[in-house]
């Protein structure tokens, strides 16, 4: 029997025994010949499975697409981008409690292009991203930053070509294109008013473009890394995912960060924040007069947390900044002024 850490929709986190899961003799074979814990793994994956809402049956075929020697190509550009959407997915450790796999996302795919994570630069680098880009749906493309959409603004150059030419010579032969981060879902702090650059987000550049492929935008400044990589993971096992109106996958955006909120039962009657450091902060209340943009904000963050299930920033007292959601830095609140720490406008949120 595996048990099995289970982070289910309560917000609680509870240990959840797994029954025996049978796997088919190639993918034991390749358990085996990779030296990973089958335990380690198999955590891992029910871990994620529940985060997902997927069933236990799923796990099997999971853990075929991760063990599988045909890791499937990823090529991963930055544009306009802080760098932090990266350093969230490179944190995506294998699932709190299946330590075995220290990177689950890095053995899952074949990470063909990274201008941060990559040895080659220069002339190399350029080689290997028309190397990786060849193959007619030969990759999935992931974006993090996003990109002044005038080709010869001078913004954002590379390789001595621009943000818009970069990206629509590689996504060409996508199979899809996930967006990673609100920059690339949304335009995010680039586009952010007065958008000096011209910034847009991928999904706009698209249309501009013309380019019609799947599409998966992961937004969060950054996403949370267990968000980035189940989404992944899941594409490669199951194909696109439910989405929502913004292209949102519904599995990990599909509630507000106020839903799962455990500070939503003062959110009514209070008590409610009115100063940091007040009584009703020390006690734990409601953050909406201090600005929260929970209500407003879909995300996992409350469910799944950060740092591996530690915390979220509710939990460390602060609200939430709306950072999964378009235009986050310009939104209009009370008395139409900007601000995180602005009181969400009435009627923008069911108060
Ligand atoms: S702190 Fe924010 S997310 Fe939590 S209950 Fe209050 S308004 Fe909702
Ligand atoms: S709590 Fe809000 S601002 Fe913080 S990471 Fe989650 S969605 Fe972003």
């Amino acid at each position: 029997m595996v048990r099995v850490l289970g982070y289910f929709r309560d917000g609680k986190n509870f240990a959840e025994p797994v029954g025996e899961i049978e796997l088919d003799a190639d993918t034991e074979a390749r358990i085996a010949e990779l030296g990973i814990s089958r335990r380690g793994l198999l955590t891992s994956l029910a871990g994620m499975a529940s985060l997902m809402a997927l069933p236990q049956s799923i796990i099997p075929a999971m853990a075929q697409t991760v063990v599988s020697p045909k890791k499937p190509s990823v090529v991963y550009m930055s544009f306009q981008e802080c760098t932090g959407c990266l350093e969230s997915m490179v944190n995506s450790f294998a699932f709190r409690g299946g330590a075995s796999i220290e990177n689950l996302l890095l053995n899952i795919i074949s990470l063909d292009y990274q201008e941060t994570l990559m040895a080659a630069a220069g002339a190399q680098a350029e080689e290997q991203l028309a190397n990786a880009t060849a193959t007619p749906n030969g990759y999935v493309l992931v974006v993090d930053g996003s990109i002044p959409q005038i080709a010869n603004s001078g913004f954002f150059v590379s390789g001595g070509r621009s943000g818009v030419e970069r990206f629509r010579a590689a996504a060409q032969n996508a199979l899809a294109i996930v967006p990673v981060g609100t920059c690339a879902s949304f335009g995010g702090l680039p586009k952010a008013d007065p958008n000096p650059t011209g910034a847009v987000s991928i999904r706009t550049l698209m249309t501009q473009l013309g380019i019609s492929k799947p599409l998966i935008n992961v937004p969060g400044c950054p996403p949370i890394p267990e968000v980035i990589t189940g989404t992944i993971l899941y594409y490669l096992t199951k194909g696109l995912p439910s989405l929502d109106s913004l292209k949102r996958p519904k599995i990990y955006y599909g509630e507000t960060v106020h839903d799962e909120c455990y500070r939503e039962e003062y959110f009514e009657d209070g008590p409610r924040v009115a100063v940091f450091d007040d009584k009703a902060a020390r006690f734990g209340g409601c953050l909406i007069d201090m600005g929260c943009k929970g209500p407003v904000t879909h995300n996992a963050c409350s469910t799944i947390k950060w740092n591996q299930g530690v915390s979220f920033p509710m939990m460390a007292g602060h609200g939430c900044i709306g950072c999964a959601e378009p235009d986050f830095w310009d939104r209009l609140n009370i008395n139409g002024k900007k601000g995180f720490y602005q009181r969400l406008a009435p009627g923008s949120f069911d108060d």
